[in-house]
């Protein structure tokens, strides 16, 4: 039988793009999201960086359901703002994901800065936790730079506004599989797949 691993989230998209991409690495488990735990509470997002959320996070959830868990928190971190919207990504303009209010905010908050100032990166970091106490975090980055006019209509967040490194296209201009190829959450949870699959066997990945 496929062992049960549970993402700790309850949005759709997010299961989704994490099946895919644990299923690109081959990692045979059988996913499964908040949605089959309705009574498990939300956990909130108090820590300071996107590696103790995602840490929290996939904790509590491991806790309460006896199962792995794994957790991710991501955001993009724009070089000119010191880093920021980073773990305030989500909420940036005032209200929880609220992606329009928040792209607005960026661009009018960069709109005097110059081309050659508008870094920034995607950050991932994605958690491991198992029942009997194996601990795991790995990050994952995309770089890339802010443009002026959103472009595309694909992805979510700040997608439209964003173009990595040596692309011409915002990632919302990319098909989902092109964007996982390069993206800091399949960086991260690529990076986390073999111990996924490990400790879902109750085997350490070493073995
Ligand atoms: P999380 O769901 O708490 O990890 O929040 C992530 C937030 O960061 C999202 O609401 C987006 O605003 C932003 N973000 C993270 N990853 C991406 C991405 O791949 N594209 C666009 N925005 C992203």
């Amino acid at each position: 039988m496929t062992a049960r691993v549970v993402l700790a989230t309850r949005n759709a998209h997010k299961v989704v793009e994490v099946r895919r991409i644990l299923d690109e690495a081959r990692v045979d488990v059988d996913l499964v999201s908040l949605d089959a735990f309705p009574d498990v509470p939300d956990v909130a997002e108090t820590g300071l960086t996107f590696e103790e959320n995602a840490l929290l996070k996939a904790r509590a959830i491991a806790a309460a359901t006896d199962l792995p868990a794994i957790a991710d928190d991501s955001g993009l971190a724009v070089n000119v703002l010191g880093g920021m919207p980073g773990i305030f990504s989500a909420r940036w303009a005032g209200r929880h994901g609220d992606d329009g209010g928040n792209l607005d905010l960026l661009l009018a908050q960069l709109a005097d800065v110059d081309d050659s100032n508008r870094a920034a990166a995607f950050v991932c970091a994605a958690a491991l936790v198992s029942p009997t106490g194996l601990e795991e975090v790995v990050r994952g980055e995309l770089r890339g730079t802010i443009i002026r006019e959103p472009r595309g209509s694909n992805g979510f967040g700040y997608d439209p506004v964003f173009v990595p490194d040596g692309e011409d296209r915002t990632t919302a201009q990319m098909s989902a599989s092109e964007k996982d190829a390069i993206s800091h959450r399949g960086v991260a949870f690529r990076a986390l797949a073999d111990r996924v699959g490990a400790a879902a066997s109750g085997k350490s990945s070493a073995e």
